[in-house]
């Protein structure tokens, strides 16, 4: 799906310095680099504060716990997205409300959102699924409608823009109250193991205090609730990117918009070699937002997907289904009370949906053989 090996063989000379590096300084916790790491990304993305941390799971939990909510809050988040979304809600004791995605954009319905308010809901949290912005616009005037907190789930769509109607241009995860971002290795942006960040924009609105604020309390609550040694303010939990992956990442950092750019490269020339196929609905771009491509993500209309996938692993073509399962229809929301209702779109997409292989490293020639071959199965 990813090939992060070739990645590293074209960046190695840069990326081998900069591990070094990090080593022969001895600090491995804390180095410079995080710190370098946070305003680099800032800069160059477009936010107005990052705060890095363990993972992209962490960073929604905190995220989550710095808008003081009380436990049985209700959360609405989609059913049909990784399950960390909507497993961080339910981990910090507050209810996950599960609402239905749009087929085309694979991101939160802004009217199934709006059905599923009620008094005790307290935040939105869409996710900018497979690189593409859910519906900000809307969501917004949700949130400001019924005073809800928003968290972006960005761990997919790092350095996507999304577009307002006034033609104001925000990147995603600057436009709630806190963005999460995951750098897993498989990620746009990805080191070499673990590490997520939240980031802040420009502040919406003084419901909560200022986005400034907010990263204090985020940055104090992944340092065990200190701000100052040895001072712990409240219960906090210890979730921190290591000096080596913020060394690695920075280097990847100066990459970002032109591996961005090969990504959407790709997804361009498989729209065009999958145009014609009747069976196959290719992804949507949508005119509000850019498509960064962290997935290209086609739906198999004729029922056919598991046979298209298992042919194309019999040629060699690694595929993978994101997701198989809606959220809420994991063993683990099984017991949940109320039991969430059906989501037929989120049900159905989990049955059509194909990621081919995408990365900034595959060659022309790769994205082309993936497309004879799913022409030949359609042939067929
Ligand atoms: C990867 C991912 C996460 C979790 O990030 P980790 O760094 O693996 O904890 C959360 N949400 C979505 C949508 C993701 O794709």
């Amino acid at each position: 799906m990813v090939n992060l090996a070739r990645q590293y063989q074209r960046l190695q000379p840069e990326l081998d310095e900069a591990i070094r590096s990090v080593l022969a300084t001895g600090q491995y916790i804390k180095g410079k680099e995080v710190t370098n790491f946070e305003q680099e990304l800032a800069r160059l993305v477009g936010y107005q504060e990052v705060v890095s941390c363990g993972n992209g799971t962490d960073a929604l939990q905190i995220a989550l716990r710095t808008l003081g909510l009380q436990q049985g809050d209700e959360v609405i988040v989609p059913s049909f997205s990784y399950f960390a979304s909507a497993e961080a809600i339910a981990f910090l004791g507050l209810e996950p409300r599960f609402v239905e995605v749009d087929e085309d954009t694979f991101c939160l319905d802004p009217e199934a959102v709006a059905d599923a308010i009620t008094p005790k809901t307290r935040a939105i949290l869409p996710v900018h699924l497979f690189g593409q912005a859910a519906p900000m616009r809307e969501l917004l005037e949700l949130a400001r409608q019924f005073h809800l907190f928003i968290i972006e789930d960005n761990a997919q769509s790092i350095g996507c823009i999304y577009r307002f109607e006034d033609g104001t241009a925000i990147p995603t995860g600057a436009m709630g109250d806190v963005g999460c971002l995951s750098f897993f290795p498989s990620k746009n942006l990805g080191g070499y193991g673990d590490g997520g960040a939240m980031t802040f924009g420009v502040e919406r609105d003084k419901q909560s205090g200022g986005s400034h604020e907010r990263a204090l309390v985020a940055r104090r609550i992944a340092n065990h609730g200190q701000e100052k040694r040895y001072q712990h303010l409240e219960i906090g939990c210890n979730s921190r990117l290591d000096t080596l992956q913020a060394a690695i990442l920075l280097v990847k950092l100066r990459y970002l918009t032109q591996m961005t750019a090969r990504r959407r490269e790709v997804a361009t020339l498989y729209d065009q070699l999958l145009a014609g196929i009747n069976a196959i609905k290719p992804p949507f771009r949508s005119p509000t937002s850019q498509h960064v491509f962290h997935q290209y993500t086609l739906q198999v209309l004729d029922g056919r997907r598991d046979a298209l996938q298992h042919f194309l692993k019999e040629r060699g073509i690694a595929s993978a289904v994101y997701y198989p399962m809606p959220i809420h229809c994991q063993p683990a929301f099984k017991d949940f009370v109320p039991k969430p209702k059906s989501l037929r779109k989120s049900e159905q997409l989990c049955q059509r949906v194909l990621s081919l292989p995408i990365c900034s490293e595959i060659t022309n020639e790769e994205v082309l053989q993936v497309g004879e071959i799913i022409r030949d199965f359609f042939q067929k």
